[in-house]
Formats: structure tokens, C-alpha cells, sequence
């Protein structure tokens, strides 16, 4: 079976160990050596830190290596020559580059990403570690998957790459797309007998919200939810259960092995991070880039330096503010997890206090069947700073009395405030009168621009 040439159960078992620490170590050294060697520009950053690629100490790494967003790591789009940029700062040849992909834009400017037959393999290894956590270490439940991928099937990660890597692992796979829209998602997954959805969250609650008896008859075995933290807010993850009648899975990475996956724990204890041999991960605060110590229930911005693949081991940041789990898991399963807190580009202060809109998120969920659960923070100047009171649009449950509102919205306020020390100013809205996203949700109404 395929899945065996990828699957490396004794590193399954090794996350997080001393001795996973010792091979980070040993494999950062000899890539730094190899990069010198293979790309002058990478050559030049390491000479501009002075650190010595045979011999160099995290921590003197730590303190000599500046954080980039991961664009810059990945060689600007705007470029004249993108592909041989790229290239030269891999040191391959342009023609390794076998699979050219871009993310979606929808933060911004799209920024490319190209893989190698070598990052292609890397990738196919962390899906394999991250399906056997969904399949409950069970090789039968394993044979049994046929996978659904809603998620926009396109250039970007969870797009094409997660089709190939998945027919890789020897998953059937039945790639309909976000862009086929809810009717047909549901058609082929019944006539195909899809058992497995890979899409985001709230592609996955509109389709609820639509069909919600199809898609409870669909008999999905599981949901497996990423590109959106969704599925990791407890309130959410909940309402999805009950309304697929199946665990509902919380990932996130994916391409160069990055694999971030929640276990079956009814605690949930945010994704195990099942990839150490590929990438040391660290944290730092996103205004200074100072290292934040990676100890249990730590909050920070998420810094990768790959070991693998055409990636240079630079430190580079995707942008997450996340928080991270050191305690063993309940499930039994060796390694720390993590739960993404927000995008660090979504923060918002109000009158000093932080507050990210997923966390808003899962308050308004909770209100569910009371509310439908979609809302919108409307924002009168770009973020971060918000001028209170924070404005939000809120969506009203189908049964919900009008005499019923104002009280309403006096709960949510006080539970808001309660939980995220921060006291809104709600405008109800009908039902399905925001508009809904098939693939990523947006949060936020600008009337500034
Ligand atoms: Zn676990």
C-alpha cells in the first residue's frame, strides 16, 4: 500500500523528544552548510550573521537570524523573473520546480510557491502522519477513507497538491472543489460514497445551513477542516458535530510536511504538530521578534525554519498568532499541540485590550439556534486599533421573536465581556442576509475604504 512508502510511524512516535531536538539541531547545521554552498544569496545572509553553519547553537542562530514573513521567504511576486529568483535562492535548477502554485490572495498580493519532486514527497510524508491520527492509528479505518476535497481546487496548497498527495498515500480521492458549490458536493459525495470532507469550516457550515438533513444523511466518517482556524474554536467545532453527526477534525499546514492535526480526545487539546524532523517551530512577539520561551499555554507569533525540501532555513512567519501546548495529551499520542489564536494581521485593540475575530467567533456561536452564527465586525479605520465601542452585524435565528433582540444582544454584549474583556455594540441583521463565502470567511467590514 502507498501509504507504507510514506508513513514513518517510528517518527510518529519520536515528536518532541530530546533526541528530536538533537536531529533539529544536526539537520539545521548541515542544511546552512549545504545552502552556503548551493545558493550565493543564502551564502550571504549567513555571512552577514557571522554564524559558523558546522558548528552554530540555536539560540546563537536565534539571535543572529531575523524573522520574514513568509512571502519575502518565498521570493516576492513582483519580480521580473520569479521562477529563476526562486530558484537561484534554492539553489536548483528552475526545471526542478515540478508543481508551480501561488496562494489564493485573498490577504493580499498572491504570493507563488513552487515544489519539487523532493517537497512533493516531504508533503506526502506529513499527510501520512496526519491521516493516521484521523484514522484513529487504525490501518482498516485507513483503507476505508475516500475523500471528498471541497476545498478550492485550484493553485493553492489545499488545492491541487493535497489531490496529488493524497492519490499518493493511495486515497481515493474525489476532487469536486469549493468552486463546484454546495449542490454538487453533496451529489457526488452521495454518488460516489465520498466518507471523508476535507474543506474549510465555513464552507462546511454553509452547506449545513443549506442542506442540513442531505448533509446529515451523507454519513461522513469525518470532517477534516484547515485554511481557517473554525474548527479549533470548541463552539464551532460542536455545532458542526452535531450538525454531520461525525468528529470534526481541526488541521492546518500541509506542504513541506507541516502537518498539524487534532486528535479524537473529547478534550480538545488543539493540533498535535506531528512534523518536528521537518521544521523547528518557535514563537516571538510580532512587535519586537523577540524568541518567547515554547513552554505550556505560551502565546506568540508562529516562526518556522524548515529542514526539508528546495525551503531555505531561514526563520520565516506565516502570520499565526497561536498558542501552544507542552503537557502531554490525553490522547496518548507524543508531541505538543497548538491552537492558532488568530491571524496577526486580524488583531485588534480595543482601548489596549487584544481580541481576534475568532475568538468572536466563538462567542457568537454559542448563541446558536439564537443567532445563525454569521456576523461581521464593521470597522471605521484600518485595524489594529478600534475606537470603542467594537460594531458588530449580527444575524438572528430564523425563530427568533423582534421583541426578543434587544435582550438578546444584552447577553451576547455581557458574555463577550465576560470572556473577551471586551463589550460590543451589536446591529441585528436577518438571517441570510450576509453574504456567505465558499471559501475563506472575512470577518471584517471596512467602511474606511
Ligand atoms: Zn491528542
Amino acid at each position: 500500500m502507498a501509504f507504507r512508502d510514506y508513513f514513518q510511524e517510528d517518527m510518529y512516535y519520536r515528536q518532541n523528544s530530546a533526541e528530536m531536538k538533537d536531529l533539529q539541531l544536526r539537520k539545521l547545521r548541515e542544511r546552512l552548510k549545504i545552502y552556503s554552498e548551493s545558493s550565493p544569496l543564502v551564502n550571504m545572509l549567513i555571512e552577514n550573521t557571522g554564524i559558523k553553519p558546522e558548528e552554530v547553537t540555536m539560540e546563537q542562530y536565534n539571535a543572529a537570524v531575523p524573522v520574514i514573513t513568509q512571502r519575502d521567504a518565498g521570493g516576492s511576486s513582483s519580480g521580473s523573473d520569479i521562477v529563476g529568483n526562486r530558484a537561484a535562492l534554492s539553489g536548483v535548477d528552475e526545471q526542478d520546480f515540478v508543481l508551480l502554485c501561488s496562494t489564493s490572495g485573498t490577504t493580499g498580493e498572491p504570493s507563488p510557491y513552487f515544489l519539487t519532486e523532493e517537497d512533493l514527497q516531504v508533503t506526502a510524508h506529513g499527510l501520512a502522519r496526519a491521516m493516521w491520527m484521523i484514522s484513529g492509528e487504525s490501518e482498516e479505518e485507513l483503507r476505508s477513507f475516500r475523500a471528498v476535497q471541497a476545498f478550492a481546487l485550484s493553485m493553492v496548497g489545499a488545492g491541487m497538491p493535497m489531490v496529488e498527495t493524497l492519490i499518493r498515500l493511495g486515497i481515493p480521492v474525489i476532487p469536486v472543489g469549493a468552486e463546484g458549490g454546495t449542490e454538487r458536493i453533496v451529489y457526488f459525495t452521495q454518488k460516489l460514497r465520498g466518507n471523508l470532507l476535507f474543506s474549510t469550516p465555513s464552507l462546511a457550515e454553509h452547506m449545513a445551513e443549506v442542506e442540513p438533513q442531505k448533509v446529515k444523511d451523507l454519513g461522513f466518517k469525518r470532517i477534516v477542516c484547515g485554511a481557517e482556524p473554525g474548527a479549533g474554536v470548541i463552539e464551532v467545532k460542536k455545532k458542526m458535530e452535531a450538525d454531520y453527526g461525525c468528529p470534526v477534525v481541526d488541521a492546518m499546514g500541509l506542504l513541506w510536511g507541516m502537518a498539524w492535526v487534532s486528535c479524537d480526545h473529547p478534550e480538545y487539546g488543539g493540533m498535535h504538530f506531528l512534523a518536528d524532523d521537518f521544521h523547528i517551530i518557535q514563537l516571538v512577539d510580532p512587535e519586537t521578534q523577540e524568541n518567547i520561551p515554547f513552554e505550556d499555554g505560551a502565546v506568540g507569533q508562529l516562526v518556522l525554519v524548515p529542514l526539508v525540501g528546495s525551503l531555505p532555513p531561514m526563520r520565516a512567519t506565516p502570520g499565526d498568532s497561536v498558542q501552544v501546548f507542552t503537557q502531554p495529551c490525553k490522547c496518548g499520542v507524543p508531541g505538543w499541540r497548538m491552537k492558532v489564536v488568530g491571524r496577526t494581521d486580524d488583531m485588534l485593540k480595543v482601548k489596549g485590550v487584544v481580541v481576534f475575530p475568532a475568538a468572536i467567533d466563538g462567542v457568537i456561536a454559542a448563541f446558536v439556534p439564537q443567532v445563525t452564527g454569521e456576523f461581521r465586525i464593521t470597522l471605521d479605520a484600518p485595524p489594529p486599533k478600534v475606537e470603542p465601542p467594537l460594531k458588530l452585524k449580527v444575524e438572528y435565528g430564523e425563530n427568533v421573536k423582534e421583541e426578543r433582540l434587544q435582550e438578546l444582544a444584552g447577553e451576547i454584549a455581557e458574555e463577550m465581556h465576560n470572556r473577551l474583556k471586551v463589550r460590543p455594540q451589536i446591529t441585528w441583521v436577518k438571517p441570510m442576509s450576509l453574504e456567505r463565502s465558499t471559501y475563506k470567511t472575512r470577518f471584517i467590514e471596512k467602511n474606511y475604504e
